[in-house]
């Protein structure tokens, strides 16, 4: 099943795509402010149809990809979703949906569990209903969402919420965890948000602040270890976000080195806010998919250490974290060479200490944020 080629970049072994992450639409109807889709999503191509979905996942797994997530967008909206799910497990993957819960009834979650699907994971806006509907952008979405995460359970699935945080849901922690075993979660992700795509342009209205984060993070130990004296089987994941750190994270595990991300259009992404990157990846309509993991420009150009420039070059811990998000820096410092500017010792690093300085001086408020729909997305795209 696994095969090995040669990285032609850095003349070492290749490791396959372990984890493929099958993003089967940019249609959805929520519009959270955070969304990690592109801002110019409305310019995407034509989706993939289920038979080119099919031959992808058939073509990763010959390569040895294992998991298989499918997400979005809304991956529900497709209705092929079962199809999909059958096709997949049959190919050996293990398969996991990533859903905001919008579009689940209990026979979806019936038809779903016979194609073999092995897991489902529901995000929440936040566990206020009032607040849930804004940032959602709809009065029925936390209804919809409650009824589901306990429908998924009833189906026998293990119950796995993800509560994307920030500066107006955070001082809510203890509630949103309350919520979570009212409701019997086994997992539980905090997720505190990543700024890409919606979440950068929003960013100053979503960034906790530094205080915020030592409070929630204070507040989710004190309920592990109320959790853990009840024998509770709950778990409490919390995600900070990197913006309060000195070190990058390791992201993607290094690119190029076991995620594939495929877009709606077919477009291949070594991790899935590549796109905004200033190169031309390839797509699955053109190219097999051993090609684009193992021969193309794109996969290769950050593989490695020998496209690094100073002080990721020389330093001891690129092992560790690979100069860290190619994206943010280009977000953040119009190259994408760079070291990240998390990193304490990039010399762009200011541009953090900034961000976090914003977020304690100028808290924006809701009205200022820019949701994510269409519509926005073309006015973005006409600049
Ligand atoms: S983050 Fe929100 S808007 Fe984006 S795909 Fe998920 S549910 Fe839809
Ligand atoms: S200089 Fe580069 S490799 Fe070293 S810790 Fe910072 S980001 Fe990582």
């Amino acid at each position: 099943m696994q095969s090995f080629g040669l990285n032609p970049a850095n003349q070492h072994i290749q490791s396959p795509p372990l984890w493929l992450l099958a993003e089967l639409t940019y249609r959805c109807p929520l519009q959270c402010p955070y969304c990690s889709n592109p801002v110019d999503f409305a310019r995407s191509g034509e989706e993939l149809s289920t038979v080119q979905w099919i031959d992808v996942f058939k073509q990763a797994r010959a390569l040895g990809a294992a998991q298989l997530g499918f997400s979005g967008g809304e991956p529900l909206v497709r209705q092929d979703l079962a199809e999909l799910v059958k096709a997949a497990r049959d190919l050996g993957f293990y398969t996991n949906l990533i859903t905001s819960g919008i579009g689940l009834t209990e026979r979806r979650i019936t038809e779903l569990s016979e194609a073999g699907l092995d897991h489902i994971q529901i995000s929440f806006q936040a566990a206020d209903e009032e607040v849930n509907n804004m940032l959602a952008g709809s009065k029925k979405a936390f209804a919809q969402k409650l009824a589901m995460a306990r429908a998924v359970k009833a189906q026998g699935y293990p119950m796995v919420l993800n509560f994307v945080t920030h500066r107006h849901n955070i001082d809510r922690i203890d509630r949103i965890i309350e919520l979570c075993v009212e409701l019997d979660a086994d997992f539980v992700e905090l997720a505190t948000c990543q700024f890409y795509g919606w979440a950068e342009l929003n960013r100053a209205a979503l960034l906790p602040t530094r205080e915020q984060l030592e409070y929630a993070e204070g507040v989710t130990q004190q309920w592990r270890e109320k959790l853990a004296a009840q024998n509770h089987p709950c778990k409490l994941i919390f995600v900070t976000p990197d913006y309060y750190e000195e070190r990058p994270k390791a992201c993607m595990s290094g690119w190029g080195s076991l995620f594939l991300d495929i877009t709606p259009d077919g477009t291949a992404l070594p991790c899935h806010s590549a796109r905004q990157l200033p190169i031309e990846f390839p797509n699955v309509k053109e190219h097999s998919v051993q090609h684009i993991w193992q021969e193309s420009f794109g996969f290769n150009k950050y593989r490695g250490f020998e496209w690094m420039p100073e002080p990721c070059r020389s330093c001891d811990e690129k092992e560790q974290d690979f100069g860290g998000c190619r994206c943010q820096a280009y977000m953040l410092t119009g190259d994408a060479s760079n070291a990240d500017p998390v990193c304490s010792k990039s010399k762009h690093h200011g541009i953090i200490l900034a961000a976090r300085e914003e977020a304690e001086q100028a808290p924006l408020g809701v009205d200022s944020m820019i949701f994510r729909n269409e519509k926005m997305s073309n006015i973005i795209i006409k600049g």
